[in-house]
């Protein structure tokens, strides 16, 4: 953790600090605050980090600062693998700039409108972030001019070379001014990427959060993966299902350490919070209710918290992931106090999964995955605890009031100890029902790429094969094979855009990996001939994303898939698949049932 930088000895203008304080950030992250000093001086940066360390702020911000106010022409260009990351960075640089005046941003992806687009662009953007192909797209209709920009961000580098855009990206940069900035920020650094990065950065500073290694003794481990939007439903019922004495959760800014103990206060927990903008007294009696028990729960962000030494504290959850591994060992620190076991749990979304290998790589411990409580468990422990309450009330009070009571309620309502004892039970569990066990659905893990939520309307529903396998290093790229339990069958299918239109293998498997959500390693051969392609893909397509596919465009042309009926062997007429669901029988030429795809044709 950056132990005493602030954002304003960042030496950003006013209105972005604003912006920061209001989004409640606290201190830079490290990526933060080694990238910001050389992007707002200027200098090409090339960045190592991952989802989840903060390095979107870390370019918007320094580019932001350098944005020429009264310029409405794009003067920042970042580009995205994916429609989910371009919407994300989108969203986070309105969220930057909200006091800027006049800003616009404008994201810029496949399966949109082009002619909302074309509006949009015509009204003018100082910042456009978009996928490679939309983006190459527009520069070839001539409808985004680059000629003022001065920054250019490829962010998740990586990920753009795995899904076979990295020709697309060359072709932008080289349509960029010679003098523009470049920032560049990738997961891993395999030899294309250093490539890339030699060819178009200059005198680039490189940045990686080195992750120390340090190893945390009697802290059990475990993680939880799923959707940012399913992390309060998680953590009631972590807090519910575990057995602790008191806990911390760790979040990444004041507003949630706010936001989140309100809630758990209005669900009965003995809770407070712990932020940077709490007074030394504030903190001290907080620090003093919680060694007293009369409170069970803190909601902190790391620089509140650090050096919090309460034995109590068995259970700390990482809400939010931490930024490196440094911060989580600070954070789990916070149990295992005076010799005793403590218990840790991380929530990751999808796109963090990189982070949370990051961490286990550095703490050389493997944090074990976690299902959380079900229904049962839940009303199991609520049960326990009322008969572990009700048994000492037994044991502790003098009841003899009460039993005269009851001997007087038997006789004249004329009924049984039984049907009073469970009458009484029913009245006295109300705020804490115990027959709860189908009030609380399963929360299902996410496969997905991205962790956004669909967005209703926009696009069809998930195609979703599965986990991507991790990658790691400086592999070459390669259309790679499916993991075995994912081996299905494949169908070759015919789209309707060729060699004459331009067309090249990365802007299929773009289209297709961001329009169906299908995963690029599920995207087989694919052939291109002069008025059409043919692509291997996973015969079980849904008939929604299917249809959907139909509509979208590549190249100017609507891909129109269909079943490709004679194998690719040449030119020939389509046969009309109509809205039949593609089906799995061997068709044609194309590949046997089964056949897992071979490498991706290449240009
Ligand atoms: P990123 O790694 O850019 O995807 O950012 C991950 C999350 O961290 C986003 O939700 C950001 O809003 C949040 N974030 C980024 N920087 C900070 C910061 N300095 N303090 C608190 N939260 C942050």
């Amino acid at each position: 953790m950056s132990e005493s930088l602030t954002f304003s000895q960042l030496a950003l203008p006013e209105p972005l600090l604003r912006a920061v304080t209001e989004l409640g950030y606290e201190t830079p992250s490290p990526i933060q605050a080694a990238a910001i000093p050389k992007l707002l001086a200027g200098e090409d940066l090339l960045g190592q980090a991952q989802t989840g360390t903060g390095k979107t702020a870390a370019f918007a911000l320094p580019l932001l600062a350098r944005l020429d106010p009264a310029q409405n022409e794009p003067q920042i260009l970042v580009l995205a693998p994916t429609r989910e990351l371009a919407i994300q960075v989108a969203e986070a640089f309105q969220a930057y700039a909200r006091f800027m005046p006049a800003f616009h941003v404008l994201p810029l992806y496949g399966g949109q409108s082009y002619t909302n687009q074309l509006k949009s662009l015509k009204r003018g953007s100082q910042v456009i972030v978009g996928t490679p192909g939309r983006i190459l797209d527009h520069l070839d209709r001539g409808t985004l001019k680059l000629d003022k920009l001065r920054a250019i961000v490829l962010d998740e580098a990586d990920e753009m070379l795995r899904m076979g855009f990295i020709d697309d990206v060359q072709t932008i940069m080289d349509a960029t001014p010679a003098g523009r900035q470049v920032a560049m920020f990738s997961a891993t650094m395999p030899s294309q990427i250093r490539a890339i990065a030699q060819k178009h950065l200059k005198n680039a500073h490189e940045i990686k959060i080195e992750s120390k290694t340090s190893t945390v003794e009697r802290i059990s481990q475990r993680y939880v993966m799923l959707d940012s939007n399913q992390k309060l439903d998680a953590l009631t019922r972590v807090l519910e299902g575990e057995e602790y004495d008191a806990s911390i959760i760790f979040v990444r800014t004041k507003s949630a350490t706010e936001e989140i103990a309100e809630k758990l206060g209005a669900r009965g927990y003995a809770v407070a919070c712990l932020n940077g903008d709490m007074n030394q007294a504030n903190r001290e009696q907080t620090i003093r209710r919680l060694k007293a028990s009369q409170i069970d729960v803190i909601v902190a962000t790391d620089v509140a918290a650090r050096g919090l030494d309460v034995e109590r504290i068995s259970l700390v959850i990482n809400y939010d992931i931490p930024y490196d591994s440094e911060a989580y060992v600070h954070r789990i620190g916070r149990t295992g106090r005076a010799g005793r076991e403590g218990k840790a749990i991380l929530f990751v979304s999808p796109r963090e999964r990189r982070l949370l290998r990051t961490i286990e790589v550095a703490t050389r411990q493997p944090i074990e995955k976690m299902s959380l409580p079900t229904g049962e468990v839940i009303e199991q422990r609520r049960i326990e605890s009322f008969r572990e309450t009700l048994a000492n009330t037994i044991e502790a009070k003098n009841l003899s009031f009460f039993q005269d009571l009851i001997n007087d309620w038997r006789e004249k309502l004329e009924t049984t100890d039984a049907d009073l004892a469970a009458a009484l039970l029913f009245m006295a569990q109300k705020d804490q029902p115990l027959n709860v066990a189908k009030q609380f659905p399963e929360i299902r893990e996410p496969h997905a790429r991205g962790d956004r939520p669909d967005r209703a309307g926009d696009r069809p529903a998930r195609f979703e094969r599965g986990d991507r396998p991790e990658r790691s290093g400086d592999r070459p790229e390669r259309a790679p094979r499916p993991r075995r339990e994912m081996q299905g069958n494949y169908n070759t299918y015919r789209i309707e855009v060729g060699k004459e239109h331009g067309v090249r293998a990365g802007d299929i498997v773009g289209a297709i990996a961001n329009e169906a959500n299908i995963d690029s390693q599920f995207i087989g051969n694919i052939k291109l001939f002069d008025h059409f392609s043919t692509v291997e893909l996973p015969a079980d397509i849904p008939t929604e994303i299917f249809q959907h596919l139909k509509k979208v465009y590549v190249r100017k042309q609507k891909l129109n898939i269909s079943v490709d009926a004679g194998g690719s062997a040449g030119e020939r007429t389509e046969r009309p698949a109509g809205d039949r669901r593609p089906s799995s029988a061997p068709t044609g030429a194309g590949p046997r049932p089964g056949a897992a795809p071979k490498r991706r044709t290449r240009e």
